[in-house]
């Protein structure tokens, strides 16, 4: 039966357990307690640490997390049924459960026949009394137990009537939940919905879903599964975990609470979502997904101008929810895709008063596509952008005037090459002649560009580059191509990127160079007068 709007739907996290089971994510014990801090700030109910039998990471975070206070979690350890054959008492995996001190276990068993025979290697009753027995006993010990019915999906297409027998075994040993799982993650939503309705009506009492991403629908499984009678959602943060991953708890958490008014979380927790989904990518060391539902960069980012006037009037025409409820913004890109009311947008962000009937609007635009043809790109270069504004707007002036520049490279006998600058540019009638060695002729030209300009601006001493691409623009024209340089560049607080377009890879750094440097000036006498 679907749940009533409000109802309370547990979160298990597996993020430090079934998370770091994909490829190429690697938590060391003091990220994961990191990881948990944050989830636990955030009010995931559960947060499954790991399998305590499996390694001595995870056994190091158990013993870290025993002392540690929790808000609202429930610190959960993880681990198999009892083998086949002895007590459960005397099993070495259920021992390492209890020793993690843990309030709470998830204990895992076989729902398919198949895997029964041919993994377990033993008999089908043999496996129910494993489940009932591990349960029982774990329960006795005075834990919370959840059970997670591997392959359940799976088992139930194959043999029906042993699936749910092996559920029923689960509730007759105690358990406080029975989780059923998409292992190979390849279920479609009716499907998953005919097993939840399956398992709801031959052994009532609290289900849970644990699905997988192979065939992309770990969310949409999720939430079929919610509305069939599941109370008991598991997932991991941006859905990293085996294979394609896991169900993705930030895509899980606002559908069912923002659409289906379900309780997961506590409310003024969902404008965190984005910083936790960047937290744990950090950790993980994986670069954020720009298209990430809900949270990522380009969520909200509208391009089109038809559609940017629409969202600017009323910003449900293309925007599902408020960016701001799951802690995101509204981004309006620039590009030549642009019509009059991206450039209005971005005008007011830079606190410019531009209506719509001054001729600049009209002339930015001309010049944006102009430029655009010629192959800049504003996308990632958001304050050259606002100095094309602002210079058309005849509101800056060039800081300096350069009298001349030269660039050497020298390449010595055993292949080291030597980059020199030298460059001479005049403040207010006052000149300065300075040159600088780098290793390459972009950063002898950056750093002899600021050595002249320090004495005049003392604060581009705190700007430094922090990224520097190079993107041939018409790869057919070999040596003549053009190149686009875009660089971003910060000062400790801020990053800006910037971009400039030349046939000449020297020359295209410059613009982009003395954009950064004109931008960082120009900001700061605004900060200056206001
Ligand atoms: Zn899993």
């Amino acid at each position: 039966m679907t749940p009533a709007a409000g109802t309370r739907i547990a979160v298990y996290d597996t993020t430090l357990r079934d998370g770091t089971q994909g490829a190429g994510i690697t938590l060391s014990a003091q990220d994961k307690l990191r990881i948990a801090e944050h989830l636990d700030e955030f009010g995931v109910d559960y947060i499954e640490g790991g399998w305590p039998g499996s390694n001595p990471k995870d056994l190091e975070f158990f013993e870290q997390a025993r002392t540690h206070s929790w808000r609202h979690a429930r610190v959960t350890a993880f681990g198999s049924t009892r083998r086949p054959g002895i007590a459960a008492e005397h099993d070495e995996n259920l021992r390492l459960i209890l020793a993690a001190g843990t309030p709470t276990a998830a204990v895992f068993g076989k729902s398919w026949d198949l895997h029964v025979r041919e993994a377990l290697r033993t008999t089908l009753e043999e496996n129910l009394r494993m489940i009932e027995d591990s349960v029982r006993y774990l329960k006795s010990q005075g834990l919370e137990v959840v059970y997670d019915a591997e392959h359940f999906f799976d088992g139930w297409k194959g043999n029906p009537d042993y699936a749910l027998a092996t559920l029923a075994a689960a509730r007759r040993g105690g358990a406080d939940v029975v989780v059923l799982c998409d292992t190979n993650g390849g279920c479609l939503p009716f499907e998953i919905r005919a097993g939840v309705d399956a398992a709801g009506g031959a052994s009532p009492g609290p289900l849970g879903i644990h699905t997988h991403n192979d065939g992309e629908l770990g969310v949409a499984n999720t939430i079929v599964a919610v509305r069939a009678g599941a109370v008991h959602v598991q997932g991991t943060v941006n859905g990293i975990g085996e294979r394609c991953g896991n169900a993705n708890l930030i895509s899980v958490i606002p559908n069912l609470q923002l659409k289906l008014g379900y309780e997961c979380v506590p409310p003024a927790s969902l404008p965190r979502l984005g910083e936790l989904a960047r937290f744990v990518s950090e950790l993980a060391n994986i670069a954020p997904d720009e298209y990430q539902p809900f949270v990522g960069k380009n969520a909200f980012a509208h391009k089109g101008g038809i559609h940017v006037s629409a969202v600017m009037a009323h910003p449900p025409t293309y925007e599902h929810i408020p960016p701001e409820i799951v802690g995101n913004e509204r981004r309006v890109v620039v590009s030549d895709l642009s019509g009059r009311a991206n450039v209005l947008y971005k005008a007011e962000e830079m606190g410019l008063d531009l209506s719509k009937d001054r001729p600049e609007v009209r002339q930015i635009l001309t010049q944006l596509k102009q430029l655009e043809h010629a192959g800049f790109q504003f996308e990632g270069a958001e304050a050259s952008f606002e100095l094309l504004v602002r210079r058309t707007m005849g509101q800056h002036r060039p800081t300096f005037t350069l009298k001349g520049l030269r660039v050497m490279v020298e390449k010595g006998p055993h292949g080291e090459a030597v980059a020199e600058a030298s460059i001479r540019v005049s403040v207010d009638g006052q000149e300065e002649h300075t040159a600088a060695e780098g290793n390459g002729p972009v950063h002898a030209l950056d750093r002899a560009l600021r050595k002249a300009l320090e004495r005049f601006y003392p604060d581009i001493r705190r700007v430094r580059l922090v990224d520097y691409k190079v993107r041939v623009l018409n790869a057919d024209a070999a040596t003549a191509a053009k190149v686009r340089v875009l660089i971003q560049s910060t000062d400790g607080v801020r990053t800006w990127g910037t971009v400039g377009v030349s046939e000449n890879v020297v020359e295209a750094s410059w613009q982009a160079l003395v954009d950064s440097l004109e931008y960082v000036l120009l900001t700061e006498r605004i900060e200056a007068f206001s």
